[in-house]
Parts: structure tokens; sequence; C-alpha cells
């Protein structure tokens, strides 16, 4: 990893550096001086501590000896053989010294002879013989000693000493109990700081002296304590400066010891003092030492910070007079007064900023100068670069017409390729055509030749453009006469009556007779139509010239012959009629029933063939142009009703309801009464004939201004759609009108219509199959 080192300013730099060093010298000097001070003061403490145990192990053992000190002197007034002196000196003894409460006289056997003691007094019999005891041997043998410690019952600690008798001839000894207590009171007045504590223990380390009796009196063993162990097991002196010479002791504090042997006794005395009172002295120290760093510290740091800025306030200056002086402001000056390099510094830049000024100065004038010169060159390069653009453009402009009249060249070269392409390609198709035409036109006039009606054909603007040899032969005209001629423009009484129809017609599909001069008379149908192309635009017209001589002669022969049959039907007719009227009225004689019903078959047969010749001789009369009208102002109210009257048997018969409803007022027309009453019995008759039994019939009547129009409607069978055009021709019948009704002629509607129309009127009809039909007819009012 590279040790990035941070952007800090030079004097933040140095301050830092400073404080470091100043920081690691407080440190390492304090030190220097602390840990030394530190490890004396312990020293001198565990010191202290040891001097005052070896006086008190001094005191203890000096204790001892002076007890046996004495004893060997009593040992020296005691003479054999004299008991009772003997015993007397031993109480003398007792009394002088009150720490000996037993002394015993053993003689050279092992037997008490004396037992002396400050509580009780023993008898003879309670002298017991020690021969076996060790301290008895032992002083026999001339030697002194100190028994272990021994607790009486009031759990006073005592040692027993025991002592050769050297005056008696047969040597003897003396043990003596002494108390403790005294010793103790020289221990516990053994005292280093207010805490401490001094104990004894014995030569197996149990605690037989302490500030604390009742410890002593609970027999505990200290030789776990490792100061313990040096002193009884050693022999050793603690010193405290070890390790395991600091522990918890039973408080649960930390104590330092340091203990002596008692070297006659084999026990050992131990000062233990809380660690914190022997090491008191180490906190005021190491407050010192915090006290020294920190006040150290503060000062570093203040004088760091002054230093800092005694030294690089003016550099700083510096550095901000050279930025404002640099940024263009030279007459900007440092005024830094330090008298040092950095002062000599601030004068170097004022003289540079003034050197600077004056070549800026000189700069400027002569940037100024040669701007002039180069503005004057740059308008006049300005200028030929405006006459070089402009002669540019001019070329550019010139360039892109040229361009542009070559792209149109092209395209119009192009053009008149395509345009020369496609007038050949029309050229043959159109060379095409006419072969195609050509040949139509072959077909059409072979089929025209053939044809045997004459054919004048003219284009949209009216003009012949074909005619076929039958019409030249028919008009008496010759083809070239006509051709590519107006009708109009034609000579000819003919020609001039055709093109009266065809003004007439205005389009529309129509047939005209006319009679021709000359001895043949013949009659020629002229029936003219409209040519309507696949756009539905006209493109002409047609005319075509039938010969109808022939069937005109047929015609009028079947018509005379129909009259002359009628008129010689009618007589015997109306003869029949009669004579039948007269039996059945009972004129001749009274006749049976049935031979009344077979009669009255046979009179409605007659009246039907009476209607039938009627009839036929009214076609045929209009066919020949005798149907004579003769007009007069009738009621036409009143004929409708009295129409209706003449049918009321025929209605009685099939149960049908004729209903009408009379107009307010009469309404006049001119009319031959008879003929009107005809046509409209004609309506009625086909209302009730192909209406259902008990079927309604209404009759309607209503006028305008001009017309009254008069209506019959059924609800009837009604006439089928395909059928519907052929109505009104002459002997129609319906294909269903044939399946219900076999009587009827198909003559009525063509008579009512030629009536009707005769009258200047009008006749029509609505029907839907099997939903009933309506006829009407309009008739001009009488003014
Ligand atoms: P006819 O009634 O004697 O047959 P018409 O000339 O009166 O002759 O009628 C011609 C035909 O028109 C009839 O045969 C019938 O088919 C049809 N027709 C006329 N009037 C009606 C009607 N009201 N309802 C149905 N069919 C009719």
């Amino acid at each position: 990893m590279i040790l990035r080192i941070p952007k800090l300013k030079l004097g933040n730099k140095i301050a830092l550096i400073y404080f470091v060093l100043g920081f690691a010298t407080l440190i390492a000097v304090n030190f220097i001086w602390l840990l030394p001070s530190l490890s004396e003061t312990k020293i001198n403490a565990a010191n202290l501590q040891l001097e005052i145990a070896k006086r008190g192990a001094q005191e203890a053992n000096s204790f001892i000896d002076y007890k046996l000190d004495s004893l060997q002197k009593l040992s020296f007034f005691l003479r054999s053989e004299e008991t009772e002196k003997n015993r007397e000196t031993f109480n003398r003894f007792l009394q002088k010294d009150q720490s000996f409460f037993e002394i015993t006289l053993i003689d050279e056997t092992g037997k008490e002879q004396i037992k002396v003691s400050q509580f009780e007094i023993f008898t003879e019999p309670e002298l017991i013989d020690r021969r076996e005891e060790e301290y008895f041997q032992k002083a026999l043998a001339g030697v002194s000693l100190v028994s272990q410690v021994f607790f009486n019952e009031k759990a006073e600690p005592y040692v027993i000493f025991a002592i050769p008798i050297f005056s008696f001839q047969k040597r003897g000894a003396i043990t003596a109990k002494l108390k403790l207590s005294e010793m103790w009171q020289i221990v516990s007045a053994l005292k280093v700081g207010p805490e401490s504590r001094a104990f004894v223990v014995d030569d197996e380390g149990k605690l037989i002296a302490d500030p604390n009796p009742s410890l002593v009196l609970k027999n505990i063993n200290l030789s776990d304590l490792a100061p313990v162990r040096k002193i009884i097991e050693n022999k050793q002196i603690v010193d405290g400066l070890a390790g395991e010479d600091r522990y918890l002791n039973d408080q649960g504090r930390s104590v330092l010891a340091v203990g002596v042997p008692l070297q006659k006794l084999g026990w050992g005395l131990i000062i233990e003092r809380p660690e914190e009172d022997a090491y008191s002295a180490l906190g005021s120290k190491i407050t010192a030492f915090i006290l020294i760093f920190l006040l150290g510290g503060l000062s570093i740091f203040f004088v760091g910070r002054l230093l800092v800025a005694y030294l690089f306030g003016p550099m700083k200056k510096l550095g901000d007079g050279t930025k404002i002086i640099g940024a263009g402001n030279l007459d900007y000056r440092l005024n830094i007064r330090t008298g040092d390099e950095i002062e000599e510094l601030a004068e170097a830049f004022n003289e540079m900023a003034g050197q600077l000024k004056d070549s800026y100065v000189y700069l400027e004038r002569k940037v100024e100068e040669r701007t002039k010169e180069l503005k004057a060159q740059r308008d006049q390069l300005g200028q030929s670069a405006k006459k070089l653009i402009d002669r540019d453009i001019v070329l550019g402009e010139v360039r892109k017409q040229q361009e542009k009249a070559l792209i149109d060249a092209t395209e119009a070269r192009h053009k008149a390729e395509e345009a020369r392409i496609a007038s050949l390609n029309i050229l043959e198709d159109i060379e095409e055509a006419r072969k195609a035409q050509e040949v139509e036109k072959n077909k059409i006039e072979a089929v025209l030749r053939s044809l045997t009606d004459g054919l004048i054909m003219l284009d949209q603007f009216g003009w012949v453009s074909l005619i076929n040899v039958e019409a030249e032969l028919m008009l008496n005209i010759k083809k070239e006469d006509i051709l590519s001629k107006r009708l109009g423009e034609i000579e000819g009484p003919i020609i001039k009556k055709i093109d009266e129809i065809l003004k007439m017609e205005e389009g529309g599909v129509e047939k005209e007779e006319i009679q021709l001069g000359g001895a043949d008379e013949r009659i020629l149908e002229i029936s003219t139509a409209p040519v309507i192309g696949i756009d539905k635009k006209m493109l002409g017209q047609v005319i075509i010239l039938h010969d109808v001589t022939r069937e005109k002669a047929v015609e009028k022969m079947k018509s005379e012959f129909v009259t002359i049959a009628a008129h010689q039907l009618r007589t015997p007719l109306s003869a029949v009629k009669w004579t039948l009227r007269l039996i059945l009225d009972g004129d001749l004689g009274l006749i049976s029933k049935e031979q009344s019903e077979t009669l009255q078959k046979g009179y409605q047969s007659n009246e039907r063939m009476i209607r039938l010749v009627n009839d036929l001789l009214n076609i045929a009369r209009i066919e020949e142009g005798r149907f004579i009208y003769g007009f007069s102002k009738i009621s036409f109210v009143a004929l409708v009703e009295e129409t209706i009257d003449s049918f009321q048997s025929s209605v009685n018969m099939k149960n049908i309801k004729i209903k009408f409803e009379r107009p307010k007022i009469d309404i006049e027309i001119l009319a031959d009464r008879e003929k009107i009453k005809l046509a409209m019995q004609n309506l009625m008759e086909n209302a009730v004939n192909y209406s259902p039994a008990g079927g309604d019939v209404t009759i309607s009547l209503g006028c305008d201004k001009m017309n009254l129009t008069f209506s019959v409607a059924d609800k009837g069978m009604g006439i089928p759609k395909k059928q519907q055009e052929r109505i009104f021709t002459k002997f129609f019948r319906g294909e269903n009108a044939v399946r219900v009704e076999t009587e009827g002629t198909g003559l009525g509607l063509f008579l009512a219509k030629n009536i009707i129309e005769k009258h200047g009127g009008k006749i029509w009809f609505e029907t839907e199959e099997n939903k009933g039909s309506t006829f009407y007819f309009s008739l001009p009012l009488a003014k």
C-alpha cells in the first residue's frame, strides 16, 4: 500500500512536526525520571517494611533469649537433695516473672520432683514420670530447648522451655511453661503505616501470633503463602520485592509482605502492608508526571502556534501579495517588515512587479500598434475574400444553373424517349384496335346486312354514323346522302317524322308507327333506343324500322272477325238471356226447384258470355279506333255509390264487406259515365274475385285542386312480382289467379287502363303476394 501524504500547507506541516517532536521529547524526558523513581519508591517502601520486621524479630529473639537466660540463672540456685529450698526458689521465680506460669524440676531418672504453678498446687502423687519425653532427654543431654506452641484451657498459647541443671551431681532438668502474650505485644506493636499487620507463624506455618487473636484460635495454617514458605522452610529473609511477595490477603486486599525467620525458635515473623499504602508515594509521582505532561503539552502547543504565526504570517502575506500581482494587479506592493529574508523576498517581488509593469506598458503599446497593422491587413484581406466569395457565389450559381439545365435536358430527353416509346405502343395498340374494330365492323356489317329490319345509328352528337341496306330501301334514300349528317338536315317526310319522334322521347325507348305513302300503304314501326356505353355514357341512338304492314293487316282481319262474331253472338245470347229469364221468373209456368237451379247456372254462364262478348267488342272497338266517348259533367261520388250497389249480389255470395267512406263534398268530373263505371266495375270485380271469402274491400276517394284519386284495396292473394309489369296487357292473367278463379278474360284491366287514359288520367297499383293489392286511378277534376 502506498502511504499517501495528505496535502498540507507548509505552516501546518512544520506545526505538525514541531508538535510531534515536542510531545515525543516531553514523554521521553518524563519517562526517564519517572520509571527509576517509581522503582526506587517501591524498593524504599519494601526496605522500610523489612527493617521494621527485622527489628521485631530481633526483639522477639531477645525476649526468648532473656527468658532462657533467666531460667538458666535459676538452675544455678538449685541444690540436689534440698527439695524445699528448691521449691521456695521456684515460687519466688514465678512471682518475679509472671510470664512463666508453671515450673517443674525433673531428676536424673526422669521423675518430677517439684512442680510449682501460679494457678494450682501439686501434691506428691500428682508428680509424674517424664523419662520418655524428648525435652527431658535433650535437656539431660545438656541442650536447652524451646518446645512447639501449646494452648492452655483458656486457649492462651504457651511454649515449654527445657534446660539442663548443671549444678546437680547427677544432672536433672527444669521445664517451664512460658505465656507468649508478652511476645505478642511486641509483635502487635510492629507497624508500617496505619493498616499494616504483623503476625508470627511456627515452624509448621501455623499462625501463632496475630493482632486478631481469634484467628490464632482457629489454628490456621499459612504455609501455602509463598513468603511463609520461604521463611520457615528456607530460613530466608523475604524482602517484598519478588512478585510472589504480593498477594491478596484474607480480606481480598492486595498486600506486600516482608518477613524474617526467628532463628532460635524456627518461627517466622511477617509484616503485610496494603500495596496502595506502600506505594502511595507513587500516586503523587504519577500525578506530577501527568501535570508536567499536560502543562508541557499546552505550552508546546501555544508556543508552536505563535511560532508558526510569527514565521508564516509574513509568508502568507507574501503568498497573497504574489497572487494579486500574478492576477495582473501590477500596481500592488507588498509591505512586509520582518527584517529577515522574507522582507528581502518581498522587496524583490515589489521590484519585479515594477519591472513587469514597465514591460507590460511597453508590450501593450507594441500590441496596440501591431493590432492596428493587423486590422488594416485583415480589412484588406476581408475585402479580397469578399470579392472572391462573391465571384464564387456567381460561379456557383452559374454552375448550378448549368447543372439544372443539364438535368432538365436529360429529363426532357428521357421523357421524349418515354413519350416516343409510349406513342409507339399507342400506335401499336391503335393499330391492333383498328384491326379489331375492322373485324368487329365487318361482323356488325354482316349482321346488319342480314337484318330484315332497317337500322340507323346516330352518334352522341346526333350525326348518322351507320345505316343498313334495308333502311335505305325503306326510306328510299342513299347511304352517302345521310351518313355524317343530322337527321334534321336531311330531306324527306319520314326522316322528318323520325326526327320528331326522337326529339319527343328524350332518351327513352319508344315505339311509334308511321304510315308510308305510296300504293302499298306500308306501315313502319319505328323503335328508338339510346346506346349506353359501359361507363354509362350516352354513345348515341339506334333507330330500328320494322315493317308491320302485314301484321297490321292480319290484326285488322282478326279484329273485324271478332266484331262480326261478337255481333252475331250478341243477338242469340240476348235471346237466350230473356228466354231463361222468362222461365226462371215463372212466366212460362211453374218449374221445380232443381230445374230452377240448373237454369240459374245456365243464366249465369250466359251472362258471362255476354260480358265476354261485350269486352271483346269493346277491345275490338278500341283497337279499331271506334271506341266512342261522350263526355258530360257527372257527380263522381254518386257514380261510385251506384257502382258499389250494382255489386251487392256477388259480394253477398262471398260474404265480403265493401267499405266506402263517402266524402262530404261532391266531386264533379267531365267524363263518359258508362265507361268510367265500366273501369270501376272491373277494379271492384277483381278485388272481390281475388279476395278470400269474408274478406274486406275498402274503397277510398280523395281529391286535391287538380285531380281526384280513387282506390280499391283488398287483402287477397296479390300479384306475383315477376308478373306485375304485364298486368295491364290484353288477355293476361296471373298464375295464382288462374289457380283460384278459373273464370276470367284478362281483358278488364286492359279496358280500364284505356278508359282512364282516354280521360287524361293515370292508373297504377301497389301489391304484395298473399297480402293484398290496391288499384288506384286519378282523373282531372271538371273546371
Ligand atoms: P280477369 O280479372 O278477368 O282475369 P283482368 O284484366 O281484370 O282480368 O285482370 C288481369 C289479371 O290481373 C287477373 O287475372 C289477376 O291475375 C290479376 N288481378 C287483377 N286484379 C287483381 C286483384 N285485385 N288481386 C289479385 N290479382 C289481380
